[in-house]
């Protein structure tokens, strides 16, 4: 029988949920369980695919191609264990599961009603995405704060599940501890609210994830003991640190891994994380610098700046700069601002390496290209991910190969479209069909040897993960290549450009897929970490 532990949070968003699940992933593996994490969203969306990054942050995909949220990065990354579409649920996917299953009469006819029948939908896929994978722990986050409107039938899933299953349920709460500056004092009460809140749900947490700026003092410890009528022993200090990667490491010096097997009456065991501890040592002790710029646009918030929409990039990034043993400065460069002011873009020499990454619409667009001709003439590493490859076949085409009126197919009708949209997606299009029909997931690519490319994989039979419409059009393949493209990697069933390289250049590779979905701490993407290396040069 597996054991389930749910993941609820108090008080506000964004105190970091989603790491707080994969850490605790991450330290039942290293005692070794075969673990698993699942996401719940709220939202109506049935997936990630069709919500604004701005607003939700990014869309990660998976190898079996559902676009979800980006805390299922987290997992794959903290877990080092691929995720599959079951293990991400919205309230939009659960209702449209039931309401397929109704029409097909898979009800026998009886009335299907919101309780039980979405909250017992929700267990059969938590139990289904475990079984997939025969887990022995299975993860289970859930989005929003508990007292949301939104996320109760998933709080009754959970109840429900402890119900049939009281030894195998565990309930933890992720809860936030404010220092009002006023005051100078750690508050408890917004903590106590939300585990009432949680018990008029009908579940008592069994331990509490007290997220603060600080560590948790012993006063404070025994006052939510007392208030929360949780064991002190359970209410867990999780103090804000510089890396995330260091989570699983402050959470077992807490006993963490230890008390979740206690409560579920199991022996403790010693956690194995030398590895992730290596890792640590190297964020810690940085050797050189390396500073990365990235031109996008799904950054800008009111008069915040959001890193949200390109986590995994950011992640990426990290995970090559440690394991070359440098820190990493990145620096958000809007696209926009090299368009109103074209000048501006010497700025660019100031780095190391820049980055053009995904995006969808026209905002922007010129910018990037005005990116991407720089880095080429000026010989500053680059590297190019989906919408950034597809701009540098742009810039390609019309400065060296004299297309002046070359461009994608997204972007203008009356072009001529060295990128162009793939025609199975021209129907989909035309019909409004959008959400779920990209092309994604994980697809082979076939590496040209003696390219940038064969040097960072070592091999030359790959896979990787997408998410996009368009491609570069083969009618114009002759002309690139001529002018001296490298088509350095193509998908072999559908004959698709996957990578671009252009030779002597420091380091000028773009790619149709995202290599950034694939990247994990402790294995970094072999050509992020080639794009780093050649920044550091
Ligand atoms: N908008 C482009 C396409 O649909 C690129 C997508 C992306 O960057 N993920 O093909």
């Amino acid at each position: 029988m597996p054991k389930y532990i749910f993941v609820g949070g108090g008080v506000m968003s964004g105190i970091g949920k989603g790491v707080a699940t994969a850490s605790i992933g991450r330290i039942l593996k290293s005692k070794g369980f075969k673990v698993t994490a699942i996401k719940i969203d709220p939202y109506i969306n049935v997936d990630a695919g069709t919500m604004n990054p701005v607003e939700h942050g990014e869309v990660f995909v998976t190898d079996d191609g559902v676009e979800c949220d980006q805390d299922v990065g987290n997992y794959e990354r903290f877990l080092d264990e691929d995720i599959y579409t079951d293990n991400y649920l919205t309230t939009g996917r659960v209702y449209q599961a039931v309401i397929n299953r109704e029409r097909n009469l898979g009800y026998n006819g009886r009335c299907v009603e919101v309780v039980p029948d979405i909250p017992n939908e929700v267990i059969s896929i938590i139990k289904k995405a475990g079984k997939k994978v025969k887990a022995e722990f299975i993860l289970i986050e859930i989005g929003g704060t508990v007292g949301e409107y939104q996320n109760m039938l998933f709080l009754e899933a959970a109840r429900m599940l402890k119900l049939q299953h009281p030894k195998d349920v565990l309930f933890i709460l992720v809860s936030y501890l404010p220092i009002p500056k006023l005051l100078g004092e750690m508050k408890t009460k917004p903590t106590q609210y939300a585990v009432r809140t949680l018990n008029s749900a009908g579940i008592q947490p069994d331990i509490i994830l007290a997220r603060s700026l600080i560590a948790l003092d012993e006063p404070r410890k025994k006052k939510i003991s007392n208030f929360c009528n949780v064991s002190i022993k359970d209410i867990i200090s999780a103090p804000d640190i510089k890396s995330i990667y260091e989570i699983p490491i402050n959470f077992e010096k807490e006993n963490l891994g230890n008390r979740i097997l206690k409560r579920f009456g199991l022996e403790p065991k010693k956690s194995d994380l030398k590895e992730w501890k290596g890792l640590v040592k190297n964020i810690k002790k940085p050797r050189k610098k390396v500073k990365i710029g990235i031109v996008g646009k799904y950054f800008e918030t009111g008069k915040f700046t959001l890193m949200d929409s390109y986590i995994s990039v950011i992640e990426a990034i990290k995970h090559a700069a440690y394991s070359l043993g440098a820190k990493h400065e990145i620096v958000w460069l809007s696209a926009e601002k090299y368009e109103k002011k074209p000048r501006s873009i010497v700025e660019l020499k100031k780095f190391d390496g820049i980055i053009v990454p995904g995006g969808f619409g026209n905002r922007g667009v010129e910018g990037k290209i005005k990116t991407i001709e720089f880095c080429r003439k000026q010989k500053i590493p680059f590297l190019g991910l989906c919408l950034g490859m597809q701009l540098a076949v742009v810039e390609f085409a019309r400065n060296v190969c004299g297309i002046k009126n070359a461009h994608s197919r997204e972007f203008s009708k009356k072009c001529e479209p060295v990128i162009d949209v793939m025609p199975e997606q021209k129907v989909l299009l035309s019909e409004k069909k959008y959400g779920g029909t990209m092309r994604l997931g994980a697809y082979k690519c076939k590496i040209k040897p003696r390219t940038k490319s064969s040097g960072a994989y070592r091999s030359l039979n790959i896979s990787e993960r997408h998410r996009h419409r368009y491609e570069l059009n083969n009618d114009y393949r002759g002309i690139l290549e001529q002018n001296g493209l490298i088509m350095a990697g193509i998908n072999p069933q559908k004959d698709l450009v996957e990578i671009i390289e252009i030779p002597n250049h420091p380091f000028f590779v773009a790619t149709q897929f995202h290599p950034e979905f694939k990247s994990r701490p402790l294995k970094p993407h072999p050509l992020f970490k080639e794009f780093i290396e050649a920044s550091l040069n």
